[in-house]
């Protein structure tokens, strides 16, 4: 398709930009680029289900499974309005390229399902998570396709997918899904993972561009597991964050702000964000990216950074937290404006590399210290953020066709080395 063709704000196009841009540079053979650029399976189930007030509902859900090449099958499971069968697809795409960035053993799968959780009583959603569970059942499993949570969907959903696929199949299969309470065989860590990677990588961005923590403000937008997560982490380690918000709006504080009081505003008052009253100017959901700061986190959802407003972006580094929060047209605007890019497939890989960690120890049956899992996956995120930057440096291209280019060029050679099956 050519770039003219493209909709900038369809996340799948925006992952197929990226896709062709580093295939290329990699020279890889036309065959190959094929069989990558598609999904290996697509499947939409219709999800019956009788909600409180007895009436019956259908709901539409998916799953990809984009590639199986280097192992199981591993993305999450999004409850959403505006869920559709590219954006799934662009999610799953974007998963096999994250796990090889990271080198983790599985593949890339994404699910989702169209609704409003936020409309749906517990219930109610707990009937949509078994029903599409069991349309999936034959599908799903841990040598097989391994979900685990994103947005809309928790701890909660993930022990009833586990529960539902162990009914299924008549026995306790803890390792079908990641993301789990700690009782049901999560991981110690697992909730802090994606944040946790996300300053893993500013730690070494800083590094390498010989700046220092405490002069470092922060920019996250987002407020949820990933954002909230990084906020607190990055806090406790003496960066400056001044700027957080969420779906409701935004609040910018030059001095930086008291992050666990945030979080105690947010997650046990259960107060709106922009009504914190610690001091900070308000703006909107959007308008909290556009704040001069060191470090600028995306952390919220899709196709934030766009051409149309990209030139207002002042960070020096770009960490993305969110999947697809910039879109391929905002791409060489950041690049021109010397922007340091920390792409989704890397920032935000802390994530499945601690799902990966839960669903290895649910197969020995033995559990780790959370300074165990903290240690591995410092190790995992800082090699993979050294491979990407060599990558740069190599190809003579911005990081996120780097981080592509070692995804890439990881999944074809172990795509060549198990040949064409008939
Ligand atoms: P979440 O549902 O817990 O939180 C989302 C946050 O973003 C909420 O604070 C919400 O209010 C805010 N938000 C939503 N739309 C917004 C908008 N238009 N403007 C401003 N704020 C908005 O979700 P999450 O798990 O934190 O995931 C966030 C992003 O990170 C998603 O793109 C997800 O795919 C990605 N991600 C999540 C994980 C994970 O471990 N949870 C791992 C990798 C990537």
């Amino acid at each position: 398709m050519t770039a003219a063709a493209r909709d900038e704000l369809n996340v799948y196009e925006s992952a197929e930009a990226r896709f062709e841009i580093a295939a290329a540079k990699l020279g890889l053979e036309e065959g190959v680029y094929r069989y990558l650029k598609y999904p290996s399976k697509e499947i939409t189930v219709y999800v019956p289900v009788v909600l409180d007030d007895g009436h019956l509902e259908v709901f539409i859900g998916y799953r990809v499974l984009h590639s199986a090449v280097r192992g199981p099958g591993k993305g999450g499971i999004r409850f959403a309005p505006n869920v559709s069968l590219d954006e799934v697809r662009a999610l799953a795409a974007w998963m096999t390229w994250k796990c090889a960035v990271v080198n983790v053993p599985f593949g890339g799968a994404k699910g989702g399902v169209i609704c409003d959780p936020a409309k749906l009583s517990k219930s109610e959603l707990e009937r949509v998570t078994r029903r599409y569970t069991a349309e999936l059942s034959e599908w799903l499993g841990p040598e097989r396709d391994v979900p685990a949570p994103d947005i809309g969907t928790n701890e909660q959903t993930m022990a009833w997918v586990m529960d539902t696929y162990a009914m299924h199949v008549r026995q306790a299969t803890t390792a079908v899904v990641t993301g789990k309470p700690l009782e049901l065989g999560g991981s110690q860590g697992r909730k802090e993972a994606t944040g946790r990677g996300l300053m893993i990588c500013c730690d070494k961005a800083v590094e390498k561009l010989k700046m220092k923590r405490s002069d470092c403000r922060v920019i996250i937008q987002g407020f949820g597991n990933v954002g909230s997560q990084a906020a607190l982490l990055m806090h406790e380690a003496g960066y400056r964050v001044t700027g957080v918000g969420d779906i409701h709006g935004g609040l910018y504080n030059e001095r930086g702000f008291d992050i666990p009081r945030v979080y105690d505003w947010v997650y046990r008052q259960q107060k709106p964000l922009p009504e914190f009253p610690g001091g900070g100017e308000w703006s909107n959901a959007q308008d909290i990216l556009f704040h001069p700061c060191e470090i600028l986190v995306p952390a919220a959802t899709e196709n934030q950074i766009t051409a149309q407003n990209a030139e207002r972006v002042e960070c020096r580094i770009l960490c993305e937290g969110a999947n697809g929060p910039t879109t391929w047209n905002a791409d060489p605007i950041i690049e021109r404006k010397g922007i340091f890019v920390i792409p989704d497939i890397l920032g935000n890989a802390g994530g499945v590399t601690v799902s990966y960690f839960e669903w290895v120890q649910d197969r020995q049956g033995f559990f780790w210290r959370e300074r165990e899992v903290n240690e591995r996956l410092q190790d995992a995120i800082e090699q993979s953020f050294d491979q990407v930057v060599r990558s740069a440096e190599a190809h003579d291209v911005n990081n996120r066709i780097a981080a592509y280019i070692v995804a890439i060029d990881r999944v074809a050679r172990a795509l060549k080395l198990r040949g064409f099956y008939a």
